[in-house]
């Protein structure tokens, strides 16, 4: 009998496998010796991640790119040896823009994520009104906000830009990112430097203006590859970064197509009995869980009051719609990455990347790619329709918006349902307290991910890392 410490990793999402990686190089370096198990419900490894090629095209029907400043999958993409995989955005498409009134307007240039720091594009945007952008300049004078309370990412805006830049700017561009409501996301949970800068510096502004420039000096001890881009990618796909942890992960078990039904403590009180959906047991010395909260929660029912937190994290669910046409069909240039679609517009799409121009791997010559998202908070009218009646109503949008008519070549939706966690206010407590009840009643037992810490791929690939480090020291002890 193989008398090692065995550890189950829940979840062969990023965050699981990057969890995985990590303690297995960590057992490796330090010369702990541990067997690992990665245990996946669905019947492939990546979770979100998912890349479909058709016709020349390269698709992703989940995430599509990540933030290059947040160095935890670059460095992750080093390690694999798949740097020179990755790919930045294409210089001739910064242009964003963003639904005003039926019409595509430029976005002000020198918006950081939505917060302008150069003065003159924001004083001449035709996308505020006068009163608007002299409300914005108060920020300059408004004194800080001495309570410490969380408070929600709508609320903190509004406070220090007004009303019309959350709702014309701001919420468009942020709560997109979760697919929110800004008025019940936390700001501490979702965009925590916002807070830290307006302790720090007091102006939302002055304080954005001066990380942007301390960030172009940062940004000189990044790799060549995460220079001068915000996002990137890898040429083949986000797969790419799957298909090279499960190449790293010899030794390594993987199990697909089983999750795990119940977690608790074993009957003798020494390590954890999973069960598995297939009835199976699996014994393990430390477990890190790497789900959905509300899946996290299923698994946890043994330990209630852990359980009953989870439940509270709300998911929203989205759906991803890819349209290939002709590029000929194309009526506007596409002349940047996108745009935004503020809610008050009443559309049906939430936004729309020009794949093909932000990506110029992602499709043939001559063709074009757009990605259109539907549903968030409030609005799921999508989860109602047919995937015909949807695509009708997204070719709808995109006729009213951009003026196109053709027939696509084809159309691939990607419903991801409950996908999107809202991380409410208050988040950051109740993820303290999840972590601190699950230390007394199972110590061992590490939980991360999406739900906690972050939805971007560096902060699940950050998170998984943490976990891994984290647990081989308990195995240690
Ligand atoms: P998941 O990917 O959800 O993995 C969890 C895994 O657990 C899944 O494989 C699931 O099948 C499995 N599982 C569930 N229950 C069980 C069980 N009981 N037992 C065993 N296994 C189980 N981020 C970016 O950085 N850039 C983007 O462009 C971007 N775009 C996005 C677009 C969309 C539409 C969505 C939904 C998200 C996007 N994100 C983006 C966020 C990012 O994709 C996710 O936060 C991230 O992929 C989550 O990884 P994870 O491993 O934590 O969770």
């Amino acid at each position: 009998m193989d008398t090692k410490p065995h550890v189950v990793v829940i979840g062969g999402g990023i965050t699981g496998l990057s969890a995985a990686y990590y303690l297995k190089k960590q057992m490796e370096e330090t010369g702990q010796a541990c067997r690992i198990t990665v245990m996946e419900k669905s019947d492939r490894f990546g979770g979100k991640i998912s890349t479909l090629r058709r016709d020349g095209f390269v698709i992703e029907k989940g995430p599509d790119s990540f933030l290059a400043r947040k160095p935890a999958l670059v460095e992750l993409a080093r390690e694999l040896g798949l740097e020179d995989q990755l790919t930045g955005t294409n210089p001739n498409a910064k242009k964003t823009y963003i639904l005003s009134r039926g019409k595509l307007h430029r976005m002000p240039p020198g918006l950081m994520l939505g917060i302008p720091t150069e003065i003159m594009p924001f004083m001449r945007t035709g996308l505020l009104s006068p009163a608007a952008k002299a409300r914005a300049a108060l920020d300059l004078v408004l004194p800080k906000r001495t309570a410490d309370e969380d408070e929600s990412l709508g609320h903190f805006l509004e406070r220090r830009l007004g009303s019309e830049v959350l709702s014309q700017i701001a919420e468009p561009l942020l709560a997109g990112i979760y697919a929110g409501n800004t008025y019940d996301l936390s700001v501490k949970a979702t965009f925590p430097q916002f807070h830290s800068i307006e302790q720090k510096h007091r102006s939302l502004i002055l304080g954005m203006m001066k990380n942007r420039k301390e960030g172009g000096e940062e940004s000189r001890t990044l790799p060549e590859s995460a220079r001068n881009t915000t996002f990137l990618t890898f040429r083949e796909g986000l797969e790419t970064i799957v298909h090279g942890l499960l190449d790293a992960l010899d030794n390594v078990r993987f199990v697909k197509q089983c999750g795990i039904a119940k977690l608790e403590k074993a009957a003798d009180g020494r390590g954890y009995r999973l069960t598995r959906e297939d009835g199976e047991i699996e014994e393990a010395d430390g477990v890190i869980l790497t789900l959905p909260a509300y899946a996290a929660a299923d698994l946890l029912a043994a330990s209630k009051p852990e359980a009953q937190e989870l439940r509270k994290v709300d998911y929203v669910s989205v759906g991803n719609v890819i349209l290939a046409y002709d590029e000929k069909d194309m009526k506007r240039e596409l002349d940047g990455s996108g745009f935004v679609v503020p809610r008050r517009e009443g559309r049906f799409i939430t936004a729309c990347t020009w794949t093909s121009k932000k990506w110029l791997h992602t499709a043939p010559d001559g063709k074009a790619l757009l990605r259109c998202y539907v549903g968030r908070s409030g609005d799921d009218r999508w989860l109602h329709m047919s995937e015909d009646e949807v695509v009708r109503a997204v070719r709808q949008d995109l006729k009213a918006t951009m003026g196109i008519t053709a027939e696509p070549l084809f159309t691939e939706l990607t419903p991801l349902m409950h996908s999107m966690p809202q991380y409410p206010v208050g988040h950051l407590d109740r993820i303290r307290r999840i972590r601190e009840g699950l230390a007394k009643r199972m110590p061992e037992v590490l939980i991360t991910g999406a739900a906690f810490h972050g939805v971007g791929l560096p902060d699940c690939v950050k998170q998984g890392k943490e976990s891994a480090l984290e647990l081989s020291r308990l195995l240690k002890e």
